[in-house]
């Protein structure tokens, strides 16, 4: 090694010495796990299970999703039910002693299933002869959506799609079993996305809790696996109190809080008026870039600390974009958020720069930029 090369290791030892903040990695394959493991990741703070249904799979999420019996349904659910174990058996082989948060599904179904009319005439058309059957015309209505980032997502998926939370909950159950018996240490959390009351958070946990007993019950294994929401909907973080009743931690979606804060599409807002909007200094930020401390921020302080006061042990963090972003982060640091996770290439900026806001809260100045 080089003399920049040690100079780099000291910086970040030093900073690992002194942060207070966890860095966490945002990744969906063992690969990608491994390399934030090597840059230095604490565990996976974010592991988006929508991608592992992408290629040959989709075709089964569409029948699950798309279902017009209980039986197709639970015949997809089976197909995909070993497919998705050996995917955390890798994610947790590849972070063994460390903490990964799965996401249960919440597929943007518009990126995951891009022409959803066509599918949903395929679909019924499959299981109907006639394209042109009231069913058929039903079926194609019911997913359309103006608006699909509002829509059909996240936990209301997986309250209206029967078994699709429950095949997500038993494949990691199982997994964890595999790589406990493998000799292995999986510390595996379930995440639930887009919640929006407290009521939804308990239905979906009271699934989660039912499969982890039945798996249990079988395997003789006990399971301890901790049960989250992201806070994304500002209606989540002025409902935190509420919502941390059924949670053992948060995980801030700043992208969506973001996005639903500011009634501003993430998927728009780089390519349209906004930039433009900026130069004018109206916003006076770039929310997707770095967190509003005046708008989102407030709501993250509020759910923190609303959070807390009900479940002192409730572990925080953040996982969106803004987790990675320098400035976010020192912001993180003041909220007193446990851990930031990042994509895998801004492990190394983000484990300097929470050692950087933990020095600036000491010394009050940021005397190591
Ligand atoms: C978020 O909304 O900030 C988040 C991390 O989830 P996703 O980007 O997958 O919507
Ligand atoms: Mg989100």
């Amino acid at each position: 090694t080089g003399p920049v090369t040690e100079a780099v290791l000291g910086a970040l030892a030093h900073a690992d010495s002194v942060r207070r903040l966890e860095v966490r990695a945002n990744a969906d394959t063992p690969e990608d796990a491994a390399r934030a493991r090597a840059l230095g990741a604490q565990g996976i703070g974010l592991c988006r299970t929508e991608h592992m249904f992408l290629g040959e799979r989709t075709a089964l999420v569409e029948s699950m999703i798309l279902a017009r019996d209980d039986t197709a349904r639970e015949e997809a659910l089976a197909a995909l039910l070993p497919l998705q174990r050996e995917d955390f058996i890798g994610m947790l082989a590849a972070m063994d002693g460390l903490p990964v948060t799965i996401r249960l599904l919440d597929p943007p179904l518009h990126e995951f299933l891009p022409d959803r009319t066509e599918l949903a005439v395929r679909v019924a058309s499959a299981v109907h002869p006639d394209p042109h059957d009231r069913q058929v015309l039903h079926a194609v209505e019911r997913m359309h959506e103006e608006n699909p980032m509002l829509g059909l997502r996240g936990v209301r998926l997986g309250l209206a799609v029967p078994g699709l939370m429950a095949m997500q909950v038993r494949a990691v159950a199982e997994a964890v079993t595999n790589r406990l018996r493998a000799g292995g240490r999986p510390y595996a959390e379930i995440m639930i996305p887009l919640v929006g009351t407290v009521e939804e958070l308990r239905l979906a946990r009271a699934e989660a809790e039912r499969v982890l007993a039945e798996v249990t019950a079988e395997t003789g294994t006990h399971l301890d696996c901790p049960i989250g929401t992201m806070i994304e909907l500002p209606r989540a973080a002025l409902t935190a109190g509420r919502i941390a009743e059924a949670a053992d931690f948060f995980s801030f979606g700043t992208n969506d809080l973001t996005q639903t804060t500011w009634g501003l599409s993430r998927d728009d807002a780089e390519a349209s008026f906004f930039p433009l909007y900026l130069e004018k200094g109206v916003f006076g930020v770039s929310p997707f870039e770095s967190i509003d401390q005046e708008g989102v921020g407030r709501l993250v302080e509020l759910a923190v600390e609303a959070g807390r006061t009900v479940n002192p042990h409730l572990e925080t963090g953040v996982c969106g974009e803004h987790g990675g972003d320098p400035d976010s982060i020192h912001f993180f640091h003041r909220a007193g958020l446990d851990y930031v996770s990042c994509s895998p290439f801004r492990i190394p900026a983000a484990r300097l720069e929470a050692g950087r806001a933990a020095v600036t809260e000491r010394t009050g100045r940021s005397d190591t930029r």
